[in-house]
C-alpha cells in the first residue's frame, strides 16, 4: 500500500481532497502539499481552468488527461457540466480528435484489436484490467461520424460513447470496455502518415473480414457471457447491417448508428406531433441518405405507424421515400439496390435531385442523413415552407460541417415556421425578437438509458418493441413548459433522470418480452434504475 501509487490510479486518486486521516492512513504524507480541498472546489478550479481553452481540441485533451489521472473528478466535471462538456468529450469535437489521434494520443484507453491477433483475441480480451464487462462499444473505424475512414483511430469514439454510458446513463466506469477492431483502413493519408498507429494495410474484407468479426463476438460471449451489451459503433453500412442481423439472434446487441438514431428521432417526432397535432400516420417523410441513420429511422417510423394503425409494415412503410446519391429510390432501381434499401423502392418516376423530389413527394417531414453539408438549400427549405404551414426539418449529418443546413437559415427561409432539430449541436437564433430554440437529436438522449436498461434487467437479446419503449420514454420527459418554447427535446441538463425513465421503459419491455433474467423483477423500475446508477462523488478510503 504505497500513497505514491494510490496518487497514480485514476479510479482512487483524489488529489489534494484526501483527508487527514486518509493521508496518515494511505502513506501520503508529504506527497501532497498541505491544503485539504474539497471535490467541489476541485471541480470549480478545473472548470474554471477548461474555460481558458479557446480551441475546442485542447479542452478534449485536458478532459482526457483529467480521466487518466482522476477517474471521479472526470466524470463529476461532465455529470455536473453535461451541456457544456458534452461537445468536447463526444461530438463535435470527438471527430476532430478521431483525425489527430495518432498526434495525441498518450495513453491506450481502450482495447486494440488487430489482424495481428487473429487467432488469440481470446488472449488478448484476458489482457484487460477489468473482469466485469457489462457495456462494450466496438467500431472498426471505416465510417467515423460524418468523417469516413479513420481506421485505428477511431478508438475516440468507443472512449468517448462509453465515458457518456457512464456520465448520463450510470454505468460503471469499470464496466465499460472500448474496443478498436483494426483490419486495415482505405484512407491513403493516414497510410502515408508516420504518425498513424494503426495497421498500415488496405482494409480486408469479405471472407477474411467476417472470419475475425466471429471470432471477436465467439470470444466476447466465452468471456463475458451473454448478458455483456455489445454496441457495434461507426461501421461502414456494408458491413453493419449484416453484422447486426447475424449476432441480433445470438448476442446482445446493438447498432447506434441504426438503432439509436432511429429511436431518438422517433421520439423527436413523437414529440413534435404535439405542436402539430396529428398522429405519426398523418405525416409523409422525406430523406435526404439512405444509409445506416436512414432507413434505421425510417424503418422504426413504419414500425410504430404499424403499431398505431395495425396496418401491415408494407402499407405503412409507403409515406416514406428514401434519396440516395443516384436520386430518388424507386421501383425501377430495384435490382441495383443494396438489401437495405429495397424495402423503400415504391412506385415513382425517377426523380434525380432533392428539390424534385420535395416538389414531387410534398413531405410534411424532411431529414437529412447523408454526411454531407449544405444540402438543404435555401430553395429546398422555401419548398417545405411552400408545402407546410410547419415543416419539420431535421438535418441530422455530424459533425457541424457537415449540417445540412444551419438552424438559423431552417428558421429564417421558413420566416420562423420550422420545427428544426440537428445532429449537432446549434445555438437559439434570434429572428424579429422571437428567440427560436433548436433540438438537438443526439444519440446521447437514447443510448446510456436504452444500455443501462439492459444491464440492469439483465437483458440477454435487443428487441425492436425496446427501441419504441426508449422513444416513448424520452418524448414523456419533454414537457410543456419546453413545448412552449417549440423544443422537441428535454434539456440535457435533466440526462440522468431522463435516462432512469428510459432504462425503466426499456428494462419494463424486456421483462414482459421474457428476455430479462435478472429475476425478482424489481416493482418499481425508475427508483430500481435510480438507485443502481454510478455517482462520482469520492469515497471515503478508512
Ligand atoms: P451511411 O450509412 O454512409 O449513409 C449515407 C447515405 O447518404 C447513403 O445512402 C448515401 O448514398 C447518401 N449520400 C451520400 N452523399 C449523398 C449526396 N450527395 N446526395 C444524396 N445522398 C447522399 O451513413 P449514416 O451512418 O447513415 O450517417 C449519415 C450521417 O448521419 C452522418 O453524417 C452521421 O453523422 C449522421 N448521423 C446523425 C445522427 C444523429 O443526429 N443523431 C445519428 C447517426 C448518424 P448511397 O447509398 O447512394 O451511397
Ligand atoms: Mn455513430
Amino acid at each position: 500500500a504505497s500513497g505514491y501509487n494510490l496518487l497514480r490510479d485514476p479510479h482512487h486518486n483524489k488529489g489534494l481532497a484526501f483527508t487527514e486521516k486518509e493521508r496518515d492512513a494511505h502513506y501520503l504524507r508529504g506527497l501532497l502539499p498541505p491544503a485539504v480541498i474539497s471535490q467541489e472546489l476541485q471541480e470549480k478550479k478545473l472548470m474554471h481552468s477548461l474555460r481558458q481553452y479557446q480551441v475546442p481540441l485542447h479542452k478534449y485533451m485536458a478532459m482526457m488527461e483529467l480521466e487518466e489521472r482522476n477517474e471521479r473528478l472526470f466524470y463529476k466535471l461532465l455529470i455536473d457540466n453535461v451541456e457544456e462538456l458534452l461537445p468536447v468529450v463526444y461530438t463535435p469535437t470527438v471527430g476532430e480528435a478521431c483525425q489527430k489521434y495518432g498526434s495525441i494520443f498518450r495513453r491506450p484507453q481502450g482495447l486494440y484489436i488487430s489482424l495481428k491477433e487473429k487467432g488469440r483475441i481470446l488472449e488478448v480480451l484476458r489482457n484487460w484490467p477489468e473482469r466485469a464487462i457489462q457495456v462494450i462499444v466496438v467500431t472498426d473505424g471505416e465510417r467515423i461520424l460524418g468523417l469516413g475512414d479513420l481506421g485505428c483511430q477511431g478508438m475516440g469514439i468507443p472512449v468517448g460513447k462509453l465515458a457518456l454510458y457512464t456520465a448520463l446513463g450510470g454505468v460503471r466506469p469499470s464496466a465499460c470496455l472500448p474496443i478498436t477492431i483494426d483490419v486495415g483502413t482505405n484512407n491513403e493519408q493516414l497510410l502515408n502518415d508516420e504518425f498513424y498507429i494503426g495497421l498500415r494495410q488496405k482494409r480486408a474484407t469479405g471472407k477474411e473480414y467476417y472470419d475475425f468479426l466471429h471470432e471477436f463476438m465467439t470470444a466476447v460471449k466465452q468471456n463475458y457471457g451473454e448478458k455483456v451489451l455489445i454496441q457495434f459503433e461507426d461501421f461502414a453500412n456494408h458491413n453493419a447491417f449484416e453484422l447486426l442481423a447475424k449476432y441480433g439472434t445470438t448476442h446482445l446487441v446493438f447498432n447506434d448508428d441504426i438503432q439509436g438514431t432511429a429511436s431518438v428521432v422517433l421520439a423527436g417526432l413523437v414529440a413534435s406531433l404535439k405542436l402539430l397535432g396529428g398522429s405519426l400516420a398523418d405525416h409523409k417523410f422525406l430523406f435526404l441518405g439512405a444509409g445506416e441513420a436512414g432507413t434505421g429511422i425510417a424503418e422504426l417510423i413504419a414500425l410504430e405507424i404499424s403499431k398505431q394503425t395495425k396496418a401491415p409494415l408494407e402499407e405503412t412503410r409507403k409515406k416514406i421515400w428514401l434519396v440516395d446519391s443516384k436520386g430518388l429510390i424507386v421501383s425501377s432501381r430495384k435490382g441495383s439496390l443494396q438489401h437495405f434499401k429495397k424495402p423503400w423502392a415504391h412506385e415513382h418516376e425517377p426523380v434525380n435531385n432533392l428539390l424534385d423530389a420535395v416538389k414531387a413527394i410534398k413531405p410534411t417531414v424532411l431529414i437529412g442523413t447523408s454526411g454531407v453539408g449544405k444540402t438543404f438549400t435555401k430553395e429546398v427549405v422555401e419548398a417545405m415552407a411552400s408545402l407546410n404551414e410547419r415543416p419539420l426539418i431535421l438535418a441530422l449529418s455530424n459533425p457541424t460541417s457537415q449540417s445540412e443546413c444551419t438552424a438559423e437559415e431552417a428558421y429564417t427561409w421558413t420566416e420562423g415556421r420550422a420545427i428544426f432539430a440537428s445532429g449537432s449541436p446549434f445555438d437559439p437564433v434570434e429572428l424579429n425578437g422571437k428567440c427560436f430554440m433548436p433540438g438537438q437529436a443526439n444519440n446521447a438522449y437514447i443510448f446510456p438509458g436504452l444500455g443501462f436498461g439492459l444491464v440492469i434487467s439483465g437483458a440477454i437479446r435487443v428487441h425492436d418493441d425496446m427501441l419504441l419503449a426508449a422513444s416513448e420514454a424520452l418524448a414523456g420527459q419533454v414537457t410543456q413548459e419546453h413545448y412552449d418554447k417549440g423544443m422537441i427535446y428535454p434539456p440535457f441538463s435533466n440526462i440522468r433522470k431522463i435516462s432512469a425513465h428510459i432504462a425503466a421503459n426499456v428494462a419494463a419491455k424486456a421483462y414482459e418480452l421474457g428476455l430479462a433474467t435478472r429475476l425478482p423483477r424489481p416493482a418499481d423500475l425508475v427508483k430500481y434504475a435510480e438507485s443502481c446508477m454510478y455517482t462520482p462523488n469520492y469515497r471515503s478510503y478508512r
